[in-house]
């Protein structure tokens, strides 16, 4: 394990900021994580704990030290009859998990696909797609304690998984380090394709023919031809939340703005598509220095001109304002801001 001062990590977000950490390690063990660690606390040093850099915004160079998990591994722990369990290190990469279950035919991940970063990364905010979200297949999870450096599971409800949105956010956010995760997959036909655009590109597929891989296939499809691939055009994905509001509010937002689009969430509240918000306030193509919002998907805001940190955040705070101005709807950021 090697600590290196003064270290770039452009190439270690997919935002491509270029800011830089007081000091880089990559860990491959819970050996190696407790000697980092022990190294951040002996020079007091904050932490910045990176995956594949795909949900965090760069503001500033990181005062501190940048702790890149590579835990490796993929290990069938538990079968029965209807399930399998594999324990998957927290520095794997999550689509190369998915394409490995797809080989076995394991259902469960196929919505999920082509979801940048890391598998540790994947429950911090339950990360979801095409109506499926991590907490429809989580089992447990492994973690080493910052403080103690102690390795402690948690199990499904200890995580206290919502929408976007786990435990790890918010009452345990800076307090663990996820070192491996445990998926329930199931080991036969499982489809979860109602959603809108998904049952679209599955309609001439017969449902006894569907399997994990043409699923994924249609994903991986209509993600590519909507979204910025970052190794082209830098970017965080979904910059903000779509938000959830009283369907009260929803129903005063809908007599201004009919064709506002909104999904129901739950008893008594509705989801705005923010997307939709974004571009009806005219804001698709807006720029701050290097950032602006994407021309095809609102929802992202890409930098196209190796802008700063700063940029991003001022081009994401005039959304904001424009938005709550026009709709009274707050947007929140879904990308954490580091330092
Ligand atoms: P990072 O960006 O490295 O880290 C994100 C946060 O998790 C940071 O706060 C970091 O400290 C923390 N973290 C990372 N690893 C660990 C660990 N081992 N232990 C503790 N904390 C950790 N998200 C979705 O939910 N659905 C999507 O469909 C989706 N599509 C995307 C498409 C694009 C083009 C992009 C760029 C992003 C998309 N995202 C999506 C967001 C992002 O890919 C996910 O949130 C992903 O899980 C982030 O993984 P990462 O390894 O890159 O995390
Ligand atoms: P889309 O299909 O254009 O839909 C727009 C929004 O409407 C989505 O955000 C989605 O919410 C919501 N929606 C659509 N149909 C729905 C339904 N039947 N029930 C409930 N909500 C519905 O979205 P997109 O931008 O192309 O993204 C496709 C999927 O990939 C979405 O699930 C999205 O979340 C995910 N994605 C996430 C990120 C990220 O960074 N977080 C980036 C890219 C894509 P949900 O977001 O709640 O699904």
């Amino acid at each position: 394990m090697t600590i290196i001062p003064d270290y770039c990590l452009q190439h270690l977000n997919t935002l491509a900021i270029a800011a830089k950490a007081k000091f880089f390690v990559e860990v491959r063990d819970n050996d190696e994580l407790s000697a980092a660690l022990k190294f951040a606390r002996e020079g007091q040093l904050p932490l910045l704990v990176l995956g594949g850099g795909s949900n965090i915004v760069l503001a500033d160079d990181f005062p501190g030290l940048a702790i890149m998990v590579k835990h490796a591994g993929i290990e069938l722990v538990d079968e029965d009859e209807n399930f399998v369990y594999l324990q998957v290190g927290a520095g794997e990469n999550w689509h190369n998990l998915v394409r490995y279950c797809l080989g076995f035919h394991y259902w469960g991940l196929e919505n999920l696909s082509l979801i940048p970063g890391n598998v540790g990364a994947a429950p911090i905010q339950n990360i979801g797609a095409y109506g499926v979200e991590l907490k429809d297949v989580f089992s447990e999870l492994r973690a080493m304690e910052i403080q103690s450096r102690v390795v402690v599971n948690f199990e499904k409800d200890a995580c206290e998984f919502a929408y976007r949105d786990s435990i790890f956010k918010n009452r345990f956010r800076d307090r663990y380090i996820i070192t491996h995760v445990t998926l329930k997959l199931h080991k036969s036909p499982h489809n979860m394709i109602e959603y809108p655009a998904l049952k679209q590109a599955l309609a001439t597929i017969p449902e006894a023919d569907l399997t994990p891989q043409n699923i994924s296939d249609a994903v991986c499809e209509i993600r590519s031809a909507k979204l910025p691939k970052p190794e082209d055009i830098p970017n965080a994905g979904s910059f903000f939340k779509n938000p959830i509001v009283s369907n009260e509010d929803f129903e005063n937002l809908r007599q201004r703005y009919p064709t506002v689009v909104a999904y129901a969430a739950g008893a008594g509240h509705t989801k705005l598509a923010a997307a939709w918000l974004i571009e009806h306030a005219g804001l698709k193509g807006e720029q701050r220095g290097g950032a602006s919002v994407h021309k095809q998907q609102a929802l992202v805001l890409t930098n196209t001109q190796q802008g700063s940190g700063l940029d991003l955040l001022a081009l994401a705070k005039y959304v904001q304002e424009r938005v709550f101005e026009q709709y009274a709807v707050n947007l929140e950021m879904e990308p954490r801001v580091y330092p």
